[in-house]
């Protein structure tokens, strides 16, 4: 059958990066030769005049008709690679402040990336830059761009998933919790950094500003499920070094390989720490080389190794490699930047699944005694990958998340210790709140009311527009050592 489009019936795109599509109701999309521009202009501009009512409007074209849609569209589009995230944050800038945020763009300088670049500060106008809970993500993606593609239930293109579907979810959130008055304008901060694929200078930055949270709601993709943490990261170069000769006679040389093949057995084989809550420790061999041909016994080799800490710290971990490393001739390891700690998120909040995850964020780079969360739509499974994409469904839910998590955090009575073993992250409670230690001591704060902003309205308009169940936040989670001091590996 061939499609006629018909102005009245299609909705062109508005994302400036997809000129050549045209997107008709329903997901469907056709691709319009280059020679139509012009014609595709003039119809464009005929179609925004078109008034119509506003339930066509959302048949005949749901992103544009959709705030949350809209707004991620429109971040989606614009190519924001670790050191070109300028347009991307001015676009930010101008979307907060028509919402009624102020905005701070913070300049961030780093010898790596030498453009222009900003993290975007924002709160609500009449708010407070020191607002107790801040939601944060980052702007940045990882090459290379993929530009913006709309189908019918899911999104295409980079940055669609990690970490745009949390920026604008997390916008969406912030605009309707105040709309609905759940929150007051001094309740939460927004912040979207640079830089969180590569070196977290963006976040990093942050820890230069007299600023401190309560609670920081960090966005990832985690399957819409509250984060318990993220297993940590260490890198190592291993490198052998031996003497070069006729492979005839090998009594003459030193063979790098074989010391090197001995090294990457032990380390493919070290008892590492685990955790119930992380899981294990992986140690990934990721590249290997040495020698230069089969008849010359090799004088040097290479290899790279990635380790993913379930339990304990980079330190312990080192030592562990360290010794099994220690006594094989030739051999010499260079441990690699960025290396961090498990990172253990808080999760006491009812209502929400949650998972353990194996990839980095930027919770370790901002310094800080507040309370640590992390959620966001998405699966990570697709976050770098050349098919980068997100539900729409996942977006709504994930508005839903944050505000619950939001209002969860404001309603707390009960807060469990992120990392018994880590004092900092050992974190006070919002406001004023019971703090369970591991020992299943409870401490009485220096007492302080909580504060719970009045929604406004009565409860039953609330469920209605909300669509959200109202959720009690109130239950002391049960208290076990979630840190296991445990060494194994399988
Ligand atoms: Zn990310």
């Amino acid at each position: 059958m061939r499609l006629y489009a018909s102005p009245s019936l299609i909705a062109l795109s508005a994302a400036p990066l997809v000129v050549h599509s045209l997107q008709l109701p329903f997901g469907i999309d056709i691709q319009i030769p280059a020679v139509l521009d012009a014609h595709l202009n003039t119809i464009k501009t005929q179609i925004s005049q078109i008034q119509v009512p506003a339930f066509i409007n959302k048949i005949i074209d749901p992103t544009g008709s959709s705030p949350l849609l809209s707004l991620h569209r429109d971040l989606v589009s614009i190519p924001s690679v670790t050191g070109n995230e300028e347009q991307v944050a001015r676009f930010l800038e101008t979307y907060l402040q028509s919402k009624g945020f102020k905005v701070e763009l913070i300049p961030i300088q780093s010898p790596e990336y030498p453009k222009k670049r900003y993290n975007v500060f924002a709160y609500p106008e009449g708010g407070s830059r020191s607002a107790p809970i801040l939601l944060t993500s980052h702007i940045d993606t990882v090459p290379p761009f993929l530009p913006f593609k709309d189908g019918l239930r899911t999104v295409h293109g980079r940055g669609s998933c990690d970490a745009k579907a949390s920026v604008a979810s997390q916008i969406i959130a912030a605009e309707e919790l105040l709309a609905q008055k759940h929150i007051t304008e001094d309740t939460v901060s927004l912040l979207f950094v640079v830089g969180e694929e590569t070196n977290g200078d963006g976040m990093r930055h942050m820890n230069t500003y007299d600023l401190k949270w309560d609670a920081v709601v960090f966005g990832e993709p985690t399957e819409l499920k509250l984060a318990v943490g993220h297993k940590g990261l260490a890198m190592l170069e291993v490198e052998a070094k031996g003497r070069a000769s006729h492979s005839g006679y090998p009594n003459l040389g030193i063979n790098a390989n074989s010391h090197m093949i001995n090294a990457l057995y032990k380390l493919d084989n070290l008892k590492l720490p685990s955790s119930d809550l992380l899981g294990n420790t992986t140690l990934n061999i990721g590249v290997m080389s040495g020698g230069v041909a089969a008849n010359v016994i090799p004088a040097s080799a290479k290899a790279e190794v990635a380790i993913r800490i379930g339990a304990e710290h980079f330190i312990d971990v080192k030592v562990l490699v360290d010794d099994a490393l220690k006594g094989i001739e030739g051999v010499e390891a260079t441990w690699k930047q960025p290396h961090y700690d498990p990172v253990f998120c808080d999760h006491d909040l009812e209502g929400f699944e949650t998972i353990a995850l194996s990839y980095g964020t930027d919770i370790p780079n901002l310094k800080g005694r507040h309370k640590k969360y992390l959620y966001g739509p998405g699966s990570i499974l697709v976050a770098h990958g050349d098919n980068e994409k997100i539900d729409k469904s996942d977006l709504y839910e994930a508005v839903k998340g944050y505000k619950r998590i939001v209002r969860g955090i404001l309603n707390a009575k009960a807060v469990v210790v992120a990392d018994p073993a880590k004092s900092e992250t050992v974190v006070p409670p919002v406001k004023a709140a019971v703090v369970v230690e591991p020992s299943v001591q409870v401490v009485e704060p220096e007492v302080e009311k909580v504060v719970v902003p009045e929604a406004s309205g009565d409860k039953e308009d609330y469920k209605k527009s909300d669509d959200e169940e109202k959720v009690e936040y109130v239950t002391i989670l049960p208290v076990e050592p979630i840190y296991k001091h445990e060494r194994k590996n399988d």
